[in-house]
């Protein structure tokens, strides 16, 4: 089997040792900040019908993960809802054009989902932009890894903005879209590798990804009787603003070296996994489950 064109084009963007060049920008950071810019999918993801019809609204859709999803699911026949912090406008218009450029609707929602009434707010402009919703996929987070590492290190600024976004928005969004999801509908929540092994830099966000976990698996319970299915994406290292914003340059640099596939992974590399969830023809009877798309690290 050869090469997927993403897999070359992410060993191609690597340097050497299978990381990026080290560089750094202040949270929430931007794409065109990035060197180099990661990869999407935008020449490369292939529509197939997939999620025709559907209405998904992405948290974080502006960029990195988000914007991957985002452009996957556009051209897979999904109408598509983004939210994002208003500093990031200049990543949400990028996306935006191309969920056009496939053809399909756009609602454009910014806001701070730290605050409980934002979520509700960022629901409702995306059903009502939208015409209803199918797919939730909670992707913003957020982590701090440039002060002092481990539990000595920790600031109440810090963890506050780390569990609100992480998990509070994931729990605020979920249910605002509750009453507008039905059967064969599902949410999908943005996990980690962090959640499995945890790094002393960022021990909060760490703890936020176990807890996404778990949710997981009390949510697919909860609304198994509905027919509405629960499921989350657990990412290794992956090339998005979210390194150079938060962690040291030399940390960005060695980002992916020591996974086993010896690299970085690119947003475009998860698209794939957010699609299958999504689509109620292929993950009908998926629910209450982690995969991981991690470079080889174990999700179990
Ligand atoms: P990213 O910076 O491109 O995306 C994160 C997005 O979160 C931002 O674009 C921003 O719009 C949103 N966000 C942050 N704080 C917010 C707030 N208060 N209100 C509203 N939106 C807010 O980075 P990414 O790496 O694509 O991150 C997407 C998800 O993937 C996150 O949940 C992250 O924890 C997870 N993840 C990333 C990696 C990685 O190495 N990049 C690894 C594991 C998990
Ligand atoms: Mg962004």
């Amino acid at each position: 089997m050869p090469e997927s064109s993403v897999a070359k084009s992410a060993r191609a963007m690597a340097d050497h040792d299978g990381g990026m060049a080290e560089q750094q920008q202040v949270p929430p950071g931007l794409t065109s900040h990035m060197t180099p810019e990661p990869d999407h999918g935008e020449s490369s993801w292939t529509g197939r019908g997939r999620l025709e019809g559907l209405k998904a609204l992405i948290t974080g859709g502006d960029s990195g993960i988000g914007r991957a999803v985002a452009i996957a699911y556009a051209r897979e026949g999904a109408d598509v809802a983004i939210s994002y912090l208003a500093e990031e406008e200049e990543d949400a218009q990028v996306t935006a054009e191309w969920i056009r450029r496939a053809g399909r609707h756009v609602v454009v929602a910014p806001g701070d989902l730290r605050d409980e009434q934002t979520c509700r707010d960022v629901v409702a402009r995306a059903v009502e932009g939208l015409g209803g919703l199918n797919v939730v996929v909670n992707n913003a987070g957020y982590h701090w890894a440039r002060g002092e590492a481990g539990l000595s290190g920790l600031t109440a600024d810090q963890v506050d903005r780390t569990m609100r976004t992480n998990l509070y928005a994931t729990l605020w969004v979920s249910q605002a879209a509750l009453k507008h999801l039905g059967r064969g509908d599902s949410i999908i929540i943005t996990s980690s590798v962090q959640a499995y092994d945890p790094s002393v830099s960022m021990i909060d966000y760490a703890a936020t990804k176990a807890a996404l976990n778990n949710l997981t698996g009390s949510l697919a319970q909860d609304l198994g009787a509905d027919g509405i299915r629960v499921n989350a994406v657990a990412p290794g290292p992956i090339w998005t603003p979210l390194g150079p914003a938060t962690k040291t340059p030399e940390a960005v640099a060695n980002m992916g070296r020591d996974t086993p596939l010896g690299r970085i992974g690119q947003p475009a590399e998860l698209a794939g996994a957010y699609v299958f969830l999504a689509s109620p023809a292929e993950a009908s009877y998926v629910s209450g489950t982690v995969l991981g798309v991690t470079g080889g690290s174990p999700t179990f």
